[in-house]
């Protein structure tokens, strides 16, 4: 998947602010911050999204929410409370087509989302 960015991200040939990483995911800074925290938590393995996840997958899904968990921690965020964020498909505004978690945090959020 050469042509995907977020493959891009992980084989360290499109430049991000990476605040994670390890042999399943890599975790980085969203270019276009929605919030005082907004990080993207990727698995390094190409899955197109939601839709995509697979069986096998199951142990890389709730690694990535543990890393996100520890992030929330890190960046001070997890007492006063943030999202962990999965658009899939056009009416959710899924503009990459490589799994990815947003997690946002730092301020007050409305419910139902927009
Ligand atoms: P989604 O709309 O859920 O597919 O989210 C895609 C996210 O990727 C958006 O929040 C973008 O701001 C973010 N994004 C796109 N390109 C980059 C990049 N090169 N580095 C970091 N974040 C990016
Ligand atoms: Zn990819």
């Amino acid at each position: 998947m050469s042509e995907c960015l977020f493959c891009g991200i992980v084989d360290g040939k499109i430049k991000a602010n990476i605040v994670y990483r390890d042999d399943a995911v890599v975790a980085f800074k969203d270019i276009n911050p929605r919030a005082p925290v907004h990080i993207l938590i990727i698995p390094c393995k190409h899955i197109t999204g939601v839709l995509a996840i697979e069986p096998d997958d199951g142990a890389l899904v709730g690694h990535i929410f543990q890393v996100a968990a520890q992030l929330a921690r890190d960046q001070g965020i997890a007492e006063s409370g943030f999202r962990v964020v999965v658009n899939s498909g056009a009416d959710a505004g899924q503009t990459v087509f490589h799994l990815h978690y947003h997690l946002l945090g730092g301020r007050q959020m409305a419910w139902p989302p927009g």
